[in-house]
């Protein structure tokens, strides 16, 4: 199997060589991961200035742009293969509900799902981090299974991880997306100038967290698999739009 990863905290970050070590045994490895920390870069890709491709000692490429960027350039040019699935993470800290939309790890997986290979986000919960074997045996699990049995169309599978030891994970759910409060107020500042300067603040705690969301699989230590797409229409708001339009 040949398997492309890349994540959105850079590429000397301790979970992408979590989930490289434990995927290594399903197949051929291929890294591209972008240079520095770009969480919460969501799908942008680089268009005003070249992007370049770099080593490291292990073995990782890395790349001066986004997520995105990274898995964008893989797919369309740089392998001279087709990945048989992207995995991106694991990220340090959650991605569920409303943080998915602002995600980097959700989007390199969502640009993998794009291009038509089938993608997994994989993400962390938790504060300290201590648990990174139990995500990468989680990828590995569901990087096996889609071996096994593949779907019959493109999936991009956002997954979150309780942050504790795999034999104590509550199984696994497959689940719907919750919903965040509205953020938290920007955090000002003063920066040695003098100057004010604001930090965007914290994301808003779980509102839509009952029975069937993916915070609610997290609260009750399980991991959480939502499949998501990526069309934004709202449906339901078709006749209502129509008939606002309709108004004199
Ligand atoms: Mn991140």
């Amino acid at each position: 199997m040949r398997i492309l990863l890349s994540n959105d905290d850079g590429y000397f970050a301790p979970g992408l060589a979590a989930l490289a070590e434990g995927l290594a045994p399903l197949g051929e490895i291929t890294v591209v991961a972008p240079e520095r920390d770009r969480s919460g870069a969501s799908n942008s890709l680089t268009l005003d200035r070249p992007l370049q491709l770099s080593r490291a000692h292990n073995g990782f490429l890395y790349v001066n742009g986004t997520p995105t960027d990274c898995i964008h350039m893989a797919v369309t040019g740089l392998l001279d293969f087709e990945p048989d699935v992207v995995v991106s993470g694991i990220n340090n800290g959650s991605n569920m509900g409303d943080d998915t939309l602002y995600s980097g790890t959700v989007a390199a997986a969502t640009e993998g799902y794009l291009l038509g290979v089938p993608s997994i986000a994989i993400s962390l919960v938790g504060r300290e981090f201590k648990h990174y074997a139990s995500a990468a045996r989680v990828a590995r699990d569901l990087v096996a299974r889609l071996a096994r049995a593949p779907f019959g169309a493109p999936v991009l599978l956002n997954v979150n991880v309780p942050d504790v030891p795999y034999d104590t994970i509550a199984g696994f759910e497959v689940t719907r997306l919750g919903r965040r409060h509205k953020a938290q107020p920007v955090v000002a500042g003063k920066n040695p100038r003098g100057e004010t300067v604001y930090w965007v603040g914290p994301a808003g705690a779980a509102r839509e967290a009952g029975p069937g969301t993916d915070f609610h699989a997290l609260e009750r230590g399980a991991v959480s698999i939502t499949p998501l797409q990526v069309d934004l229409t709202h449906p339901g708001q078709i006749p209502l739009v129509d008939e606002w339009m309709a108004r004199p």
